[in-house]
This record gives C-alpha cells, structure tokens and sequence, in this order.
C-alpha cells in the first residue's frame, strides 16, 4: 500500500504546450512521463509502473506460448548488421556510434550501432551453435529499448526515438511448423491485446524491407494513428493500405479494343490532371497518370489511372529497398519532359534506356482507350490504348485503395479506418537463415545442413501504453483497464489525521492488497475536490472515499471509474463488497 503524499505524482492542471493529442496529454498531465528531448522520454514512477503491467502482461502471454525471454545488448557492433541484408536501407534510422577512443566527430564506419531491431543479432546467435532438428522450434523473445532515428518523432511514444519493444524471433525446422509457430504467436498477440483492454483488429501487412512471406499487424482504431486499415466487417476482410486490394478489375476484363489512331492536342496551361478534365472534359478515370520514382538510384515509371493514387508500399514488389519520389530534375533526365505531360506512349519517351523500367497498374485497363500526356509541353495524346500504344514492362497492384470501392472477398463496400499500429509479426522464412557465414542453419536427421525457418514478432510495449490511454480517457482523464492501471484502487482519506478514517483505509487497503490488488492511499492534506480530479485524472479504477458526512453515517463511497454512479457502502459491507469487485475485475 502507498501513500500519495510518499509517492511523486507530479499531476498539471494544464496540458503542455507539446502534446498535441489526448493521450499524449493525459500522459504529462498525470505525471507518467517527461520529455527530456525530441522523442526522448523519461517515465515518472506511476509511468513506470503502468509500463511494467503491460510488459508483464506481454511477458506472461509469451511464456504461455512456449517463447523464452533472453536478453540481447542495445548496442551492437556494426559488423553484425553490415553482414546482413538491410545495412544501407535501414542505415538512416540507426545512431551510429564511433568505438571508444576514436576520435570521429560523427563515424564514416561506426564500430558500433545501437540495435532498432534484432534480427541481424539473434540469426548469427544462434546461427553460430552446433544446431540439429531437434533444436529447431524454439521462440526467443526479449523487452528491451530500441533507438530508431526517426525523422519526425511525434505523439510522446507513440513514435519516439528511444522506445520499448518486445520483439520474438523464432526458428523451426519446416516451413509448415513455421507456419503453425506464426499462427500460435498471431493468438498469443490477441490474447495480450485484449488483456490490455484494447479494442484492435489484425490486418494483412506489407512486408516491406524485412521481406519473407506474409505478416500481419495488431491494429488500434484511432483518428491519430499513422496506418489506414481497409476493412469490411462482414467478410472480415481487413488489411494495411499498404497491402490492401479491391475487387474494381474484374476478373474477366479484356482489353479494350482500339478507337481510333493516337492524336496529339494542345492543352495550353493544362498541368494537373483535374484541369485537364475540367477543360477538355475528359473523366480522371480516362486519364493515364505517369510517375516517376528512384528505386536503389535506378529511375522508373509508373503509371495509374489519373483518379488513382500511387501506393509507394507496393512498389517495395519490384524488388527495389530505398524507393521515393524523383526530383524534378530527375524526371526530365528521364522523359526528356516535365511533370504536367508526362506520358508512356511508345516512342515518345526521349530517354528510354534512363529508365529501368515502366510499370503500370492492372487498373489502367479499366481506361482502355484514354488521354495521357505527349512528353512535349503543353501537348496530351488522346484515344491512347493501353495495349496497343503504352510501353510497359510490366503490369501490377500499385494503386491505393479507396473507400467504397469492393471488397475483395465479398464485393461489399470498403471502409478505411486510421489506426496505431501496435504490433507486427512476420513469416520471415529463410532470408535471415540461408547465409552460411551469417545465418541459422541447422543438421537435420539425414545429416544434412538447412536453413532454419524463421519468424519475427514485435510489440511496441510503450505504444501500447499510449494506445491504452489514447482509446481509454474521458474528458477527466485516464480510465485505466485493471489489468494496466498503475494502482487498481485509491482511498481517497478526506480527512487524513482523523484516526477512525485512517485505521479504516488501512483496513480496507490491506483487504485489498491481500486479494491481489495495488492500492494507493490519498492522504495529502487537499480539498477533496482536488483529490478527486486528481484520482479521476491518473484514471484509477476504483476509488473508495472516507470520510465526511459518509463516515458519519457510517459508509464508505465506491466509485468506478467507468461508471458514472456512485455507491455508498455499509463500513461492515466494505470489505465483502471490495472483494467482489476485485475478484470481478480480476477474471478479466
Ligand atoms: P511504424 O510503421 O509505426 O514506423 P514499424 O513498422 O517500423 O513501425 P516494427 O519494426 O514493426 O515497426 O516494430 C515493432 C513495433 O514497435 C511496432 O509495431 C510499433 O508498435 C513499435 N514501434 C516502432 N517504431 C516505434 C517508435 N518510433 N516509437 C514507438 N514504438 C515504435
Ligand atoms: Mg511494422
């Protein structure tokens, strides 16, 4: 049991200039945490104790699993990630530090990096046993702080530079026990969502630089998240934009035949894709769009549908790792035009071999035969047929996904959702496993080497917390699940001092603590109005008030959080009617 007025619960009237959403809010105001730089946080005691329930939560649902916690350094020598297949993608995120001694203002080679993930630590870990089959199907997972160089830290935890993940690696033998492994890892994850009170859905996710076969993200509805989930509830579709397909190409589409020869028009001024459909009435969805791109610095093109919009997540499947945007400069070397008539029409391209490629979104089909920019100022080419006259190499899913369009699976309406990405767990298969200096092979029974099966599992344990409060909050404050709160219960003592209230707190705060529960005494010398802000505020769920009238005639008063109402107990009911609640909570 503590007393508030031992304790440092530094809680604010107001709310920082620096927090711009609720939770981040609630966070300062409540005294969780303080910000000590750019993303960079410190946790007070009761953040500290709120994120120690929710690791520990992770770490029970991970032992139930079969995983096995182990501890990996945060700082890792940079051989270990130079070895392996992300160096240069996933350089920039990382701090790089010089080795000791060394007198680099900032390294050209860093001796060391400190970890943003572990992949490149745990595959030659455990690569470098002597490993048979029968060492196979094993999960190991850790809860450490992670450092990632993010360039725009935002949100308080939600995207920091120094965080708290829990992250799982697994290795089997088979691909279809890795498979199972994945499957058991995806419950485990929702059993641990859900103890954390969180209301999330599972989507299909982008693999992205980490490769491998398929994954899956734990997704927390929220307008501030980061991600857009596309989802229809019936089907129970649901899935990163990233990743995300609609059912607008039939299946049974064909090409649409030729209307006519290729004609050039002046479009004077025209540069957007909306004005040339204002002033030359042709439909977006008539228009081909042409983008360019740098891709491992090769330039290529892609092109959409003038009312699509590129979805940079899905150029990852050319197989390119550092994908973004060319410049102006860039495009003209390219197409030998601006942006404004950009166009793909053979022959019309001025520097084709620039190129590394040409793709085009499956979708473009829809336009069989449309207008699209001559690679000449102010000039557009209409009756332009897909088939015929566009220069492709080849044709894919680039396009994002938009609300409305059909569902993939049942042909029902979409809806997109912004959500907070909590967790991400991969199928990584062998791509960490399969190199001989570096990875994870293993003897199986006919005495030969294979690589390991691997797989990957992530939890942002402080993301989470914030999640928490981000879903969990009234305009009073946090409204902690049980199972997270920092204290289950506060006695708010309205007359602290007076022995009767006094001696009653401790009985019931040591009933409590008996059956389980963390109990927090409210002894300062405040007007209760203040205490019960307060409590309301760092969002405990059950308070039990003595004191003032109430103990006059004999109650207490107990009031969730969650509820609206009060209730007032006999002080001889006290503790039975305490129990239950506890025991109620507790089966959660
Ligand atoms: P994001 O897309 O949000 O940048 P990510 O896909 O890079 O995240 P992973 O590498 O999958 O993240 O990391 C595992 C988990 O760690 C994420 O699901 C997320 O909950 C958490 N996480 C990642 N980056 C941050 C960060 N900068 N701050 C706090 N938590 C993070
Ligand atoms: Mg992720």
């Amino acid at each position: 049991m503590d007393y508030w007025s031992k304790q440092y619960i530094p809680t604010l009237k107001e709310s920082p200039a620096e927090a711009e959403i609720d939770s981040h809010k609630l966070l300062l105001r409540a005294g969780l945490v303080r910000k000590i730089g750019s993303g960079i946080y410190a946790f007070l005691p009761l953040g500290a104790k709120a994120l120690d329930n929710v690791k520990r939560l992770c770490c029970e649902e991970m032992n139930r699993a079969g995983a096995m916690e182990l501890l990996m350094p945060a700082v890792v020598p940079a051989d270990y990630w130079k070895a392996g297949p992300r160096w240069s993608a996933a350089r920039e995120i990382m701090y790089q530090v010089a080795s000791a001694g060394e007198n680099a203002e900032f390294p050209e080679e860093p001796a060391f990096v400190l970890g943003p993930t572990h992949e490149e630590i745990i595959t030659p870990l455990i690569g470098s046993e002597a490993n048979s089959y029968r060492d196979m199907g094993k999960t190991f997972y850790q809860v450490q702080t992670k450092f990632r160089n993010e360039i725009r830290p935002r949100y308080g935890l939600m995207r920091a530079r120094e965080f708290i993940m829990k992250d799982g690696y697994s290795f089997d033998a088979t691909d279809e026990e890795a498979t199972e492994t994945y499957k058991n890892m995806a419950k485990a994850y929702e059993k641990f969502f859900a103890r954390c009170g969180l209301k999330f859905i599972s989507v299909e996710a982008d693999t992205g630089v980490m490769g491998g076969a398929f994954s899956h993200e734990f997704m927390v509805p929220a307008e501030v998240g980061d991600d857009d989930v596309v989802y229809n509830i019936e089907s129970g579709y649901a899935a990163n934009v990233e990743k995300a397909t609609s059912g607008i190409i039939p299946a049974d589409l064909e090409d649409a035949a030729p209307v006519g020869d290729i004609e050039k028009f002046e479009t004077p001024g025209v540069k957007t894709i909306e004005k040339l459909a204002q002033e030359f009435e042709v439909p977006a969805d008539q228009q081909f769009k042409t983008l360019l791109f740098v891709g491992d610095d090769k330039l290529f093109a892609v092109v959409v549908r003038g009312c699509d919009q590129v979805e940079e997540a899905k150029l990852g499947s050319l197989g390119y790792a550092l994908i973004r945007p060319a410049t102006v400069d860039e495009i003209f070397e390219g197409m030998g035009a601006y942006p404004g008539s950009l166009g793909a029409v053979k022959g019309t391209i001025k520097n084709r071999e620039k190129l590394d490629g040409v793709y085009a979104d499956e979708a473009i089909r829809l336009v069989g035969n449309g207008v699209t920019g001559a690679n000449e100022k102010a000039m557009h080419l209409k009756n332009v047929n897909v088939t015929r006259d566009l220069d492709i190499d080849r044709f894919g899913d680039f396009r994002k996904v938009q609300a409305g369009e059909p569902c993939p699976v049942s042909g029902k309406p979409l809806e997109i959702q912004r959500a907070i990405e909590v967790g991400h767990i991969f199928k990584l298969g062998t791509k960490y496993s399969e190199n001989e200096e570096y990875g994870a092979l293993y003897v199986d029974k006919d005495g030969n080497r294979q690589p390991a099966v691997m797989g990957c599992y992530g939890i942002g344990i402080s993301r989470t917390l914030q999640s928490i409060i981000e879903q969990k909050h009234d305009k009073n404050g946090i409204v902690w699940p049980w199972s997270v709160a920092p204290y289950q219960i506060i006695i708010t003592v309205l007359d602290p001092g007076m022995e009767e209230a006094d001696t009653l707190a401790l009985e019931l705060g040591q009933a409590a603590e008996a059956a389980g529960a963390s109990v927090l005494v409210d002894d300062r010398a405040e007007r209760p109005g203040v205490k019960f802000k307060d409590a309301d505020l760092i969002g405990i769920p059950l308070r039990i008030t003595i004191g003032g009238r109430g103990l006059k005639n004999g109650e207490v008063e107990m009031k969730w959080r969650d509820e609206e109402s009060s209730q007032n107990v006999a002080i001889g009911d006290a503790v039975r009617v305490l129990l239950e609640g506890i025991e109620a909570k507790s089966k959660l």
